[in-house]
């Protein structure tokens, strides 16, 4: 694929900035330093030269300048990096110029991360690694998609498929032996012991209560309750933003709004909801259908009360109680009165005056903390893992309860065990796996 073209494209964010980077990879990146930032600087190491347009000598700016020969290049290809002025003039120029060299055209999206790939710089789930953390938004998430870009996933991925390719080649040994039903008993028996210990662990791996996505996806905290309680003004307390619209007039959060928070590192994802009580009109109906759908799928619920005249969560939530945190609300307006409702471990704050928030969100952080775990575990990250190691596991789970003596289908759910690890790190080309990893990136990427 494209290995003959030689692409460039700015690799740096867009808009103007004090630097931008200009990336080149492919067989003419030595001839671009050669022809517009000569001499070329020695491999790896920066130097500062004056880049000029190929044809007509002009200076196009001053830049920092270096030279990353192949192999050992990010893409695996001969690279160059420019790190010019982040001006538009700049970049339009450098960008004119290098059009202008033969045998250099822009990058597609994604094409530096595809071409490190396909020079087995990456696996698929490095790839997949790189793209989280150039969208982490939080420590946790960036840690976790860190250690997935550094191969953390493909040595665990690797290692099992190693050891299923290691079990099929005894079981094939059990085939071709078949006229020899000692020896052949003896290779599938061996290939049974050795397919245990992974099969063991890919359960454990998948058993982790979905960590690895909570900490890519955001811990989802869902805001419920009666109309009126406040649970716009909480959002709106929480995010210190205007995000939800809040009025005096029953039932107008019709829809659903987010916010994104960064609570002790961790995402934690909070949505407001329509307020669950008997619709007036179609509209709410459907407000309030979403909502109930969104508690059910949530990791947490906060259950929001007027501390006024707490009424407890309808039994026809459908939430779980591990999941549901009950929060009293407007305790400003309780001073002078006998608290009634609050049991005494119940939360009370005043999303209007602010107080309670703190608790609040600490023991938001804690839940989160607590469900998410061990955080240096590697963890899946993705549905697309879980995919494939489910089918992974129901292969081998076959294999293992599988009669020994039919030593061809034994083999065959090896392969379609080793199969579904190879689309997970990418060992097997299969495009539509491709299209779906690596259309998330940008140009540039
Ligand atoms: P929602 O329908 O549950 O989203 O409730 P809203 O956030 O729209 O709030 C309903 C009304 O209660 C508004 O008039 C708010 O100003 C008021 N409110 C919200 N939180 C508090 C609070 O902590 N104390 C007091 N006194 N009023 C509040």
């Amino acid at each position: 694929m494209h290995r003959q073209a030689t692409i460039f494209a700015v690799s740096s964010g867009h808009g103007r900035a004090g630097v931008a980077v200009i990336r080149v990879s492919g067989p003419a990146a030595g001839r671009v330093l050669d022809e517009m930032a000569a001499p070329r600087p020695k491999p790896r190491y920066a130097a500062l030269r004056r880049l000029t347009h190929p044809d007509t000598a002009e200076v196009l700016d001053h830049a920092l300048v270096l030279w990353f020969p192949a192999p050992a290049s990010e893409t695996g290809e001969d690279m160059a990096e420019l790190q010019v002025h982040g001006g538009r003039a700049v970049i339009q120029g450098v960008l004119g110029a290098l059009a202008a060299l033969g045998g250099c055209r822009l990058a597609e999206p994604g094409e530096f991360v595809r071409r490190a790939f396909e020079n087995g710089k990456l696996d698929l789930t490095g790839v997949e690694g790189l793209a989280d953390l150039i969208d982490a938004e939080t420590a946790a998430q960036r840690r976790q998609a860190l250690r997935q870009a550094d191969g953390a996933l493909y040595r665990i991925y690797e290692a099992w498929r190693q050891g299923l390719l290691g079990a099929m080649a005894l079981t094939e040994a059990g085939i071709d032996f078949s006229d020899e039903p000692d020896v052949a008993t003896d290779a599938l028996s061996r290939a049974r012991r050795e397919i245990e210990p992974i099969a063991e662990a890919i359960a454990a791996h998948l058993d982790d209560d979905h960590r690895g996505e909570l900490v890519r996806e955001g811990f989802q905290v869902v805001l419920a309750g009666a109309p009126n309680v406040g649970k716009s003004s909480l959002l709106n307390a929480l995010a210190r933003r205007d995000v939800a619209i809040v009025s005096d007039e029953p039932g107008t959060t019709r829809d659903v709004l987010e916010v994104k928070l960064e609570l002790a590192g961790l995402p934690v994802v909070i949505s407001d909801t329509a307020g669950i009580r008997t619709a007036s009109g179609k509209v709410e109906e459907e407000g309030i259908r979403r909502a109930l759908e969104r508690m059910r799928a949530a990791d947490l619920v906060i259950w929001l009360l007027d501390a006024t005249d707490p009424t407890a969560p309808p039994p026809h939530l459908g939430v779980r109680a591990d999941r549901l945190l009950i929060v009293h609300n407007k305790a400003d307006l309780l001073s002078g009165r006998t608290r009634t409702g609050p049991a005494e471990d119940a939360l009370s704050i005043s999303a209007f005056k602010g107080f309670g928030l703190e608790a609040l969100i600490e023991q938001l952080a804690a839940i989160a903390a607590a469900r998410i775990g061990d955080q240096e575990a590697p963890a899946l990250t993705q549905e697309r893992h879980r995919q494939q190691l489910l089918r992974c596991r129901a292969a081998l789970s076959s294999f293992l309860a599988g009669r020994i003596e039919e030593a061809e289908l034994r083999a065959e759910d090896l392969r379609r065990a080793a199969q579904a690890l190879g689309r997970l790190v990418g060992a097997i080309s299969v495009e539509d796996v491709l299209e779906q990893v690596f259309g998330r990136f940008c140009i540039g990427k």
